[in-house]
């Protein structure tokens, strides 16, 4: 089954025209790959998206060029956020899917400072299968991949 995604009609994708210059944008950061600029949102000072510059609408969309160019620029916008903001603590954020709270479909990762009760929540109901399952789950995954590039 596919991501539960929302598909923009052509030309209507808000990442592809703030990356095309149709829209404002504070920018940061621009490669052949990737482009980076503030959140309209920012949790804190300093908050910035990575996106694709194709437009892929989630991780699964990306090349292993794209996805390895993300996280490169993601790197290097965290070392600027540490320079220019020097916050205690860097999060990263990259959402897939409706149900992964994806609200804008291309592909784009937070790079988020962070600071000691700040706010930011991240609900995290973990669960402790027994041992068991985890190898079952361990031995699904490791046969998916086996079909994978
Ligand atoms: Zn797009």
């Amino acid at each position: 089954m596919p991501l539960d995604i929302d598909t923009p009609p052509p030309g209507q994708c808000i990442f592809c025209r703030l990356i095309a210059g149709e829209l404002p944008a504070a920018r940061v950061y621009e490669d052949e790959l990737t482009v980076a600029f503030m959140d309209l949102g920012q949790l804190n000072p300093g908050h910035t998206l990575v996106a694709v510059r194709r437009h892929a609408a989630t991780l699964l969309d990306l090349t292993a060029a794209e996805a390895a160019a993300a996280m490169h620029t993601a790197q290097r916008v965290a070392h600027a956020i540490q320079a220019a903001f020097d916050p205690p603590g860097i999060m990263l954020l990259q959402a897939n899917g409706r149900a992964g709270e994806q609200t804008v479909f291309h592909f784009h990762l937070h790079v988020v400072p962070r600071h000691r009760d700040d706010g930011v929540g991240l609900i995290w109901p973990r669960r402790n299968p027994p041992r068991e399952l985890l190898e079952t789950h361990a031995a699904r995954l490791r046969e998916a991949l086996s079909g994978t590039a």
